[in-house]
């Protein structure tokens, strides 16, 4: 397996640690801990951006928010929630797995249809895509955008990792390339189907602020017929919530100000 820049850092760390047993196992105990809290708050924080650049919210100054749905196209789910996004006259964005845009390529192309973003989120949302290299990560994410090309006809800029793990080499990889990573400064707990309305409403109410970035799941990584009952039932509160307080619902691309599509 060819080496990558997450591996010699780790490597660096262990043998830092190594030596500084050898001097003191005390001073060393204390610095794998810092280290480890230190390697696992940058990966997983959507706040930490030390590994590249990440965007995780819009202006501050303008009360603008925006609605983002993650793992679908997800058959009947995903087209239950585009019917409320336009009762509602709201415009989301979808970062979609390449796996289902192929098996849902209709459900895809009404989402562009209907005014909505398409981002890339992956080709299967693999729990070990943090493990490939700098090639294999740009090869799967390429899959998953060649298979949305094919149906849309337009290449994504927005990019969500799974599970919005960062790393360098993968940070690396995405930034070479040109793509914009986008996490999100609220997500609730709509991905679990114990998780109810009021759950998500209360989250998102208590945490709204002008530029938000709220995600939420029209799928459920790679399971197959997931109960999305959840989010269905809440979205039509969570919009009219979002507007009662006075925020307008925008589309991704104008809250950050970037193009959407290459
Ligand atoms: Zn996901």
């Amino acid at each position: 397996m060819r080496l990558n820049y997450n591996f010699i850092l780790l490597l660096a760390c262990l043998i830092a640690i190594f030596f500084l047993f050898l001097f003191s196992k005390l001073i060393s105990a204390v610095f794998a801990v810092v280290f480890l809290i230190f390697w696992i708050l940058a990966t997983a924080s959507p706040k930490i951006h030390i590994f590249g650049a990440v965007i995780n919210h819009g202006s501050r100054k303008s009360k603008k928010v925006a609605l983002t749905f993650d793992d679908g196209p997800y058959g009947s789910a995903s087209e239950k929630i585009l019917d409320i996004l336009k009762e509602k006259n709201a415009k989301a964005t979808f970062f979609v797995l390449g796996n289902n845009a192929g098996k849902y390529p209709r459900i895809l192309k009404r989402m562009t249809a209907e005014g909505h973003l398409v981002g890339n989120h992956s080709l299967d949302h693999s729990s070990l895509l943090f493990l490939k290299s700098r090639k294999n990560y740009l090869k799967n994410m390429t899959a998953s955008e060649e298979n949305i090309f094919s149906v849309l006809g337009k290449r994504p800029r927005f990019f969500r990792p799974p599970w919005g793990l960062k790393y360098p080499e993968m940070m690396a990889a995405l930034e070479s390339k040109g793509y914009l990573v986008i996490l999100w400064d609220i997500i609730t707990l709509d991905p679990f189907s114990w998780a109810g309305k009021k759950i998500i409403l209360r989250k998102i109410m208590n945490n709204l602020r002008p530029g938000s970035i709220i995600a939420l799941h029209d799928g459920r990584d790679t399971k197959i017929d997931y109960p999305r009952n959840n989010i269905i039932e809440a979205l039509p509160e969570i919009i009219d919530g979002i507007r009662a307080k006075g925020f307008e619902i925008a589309p991704l691309d104008q809250l950050i100000g970037e193009k959407a599509y290459f």
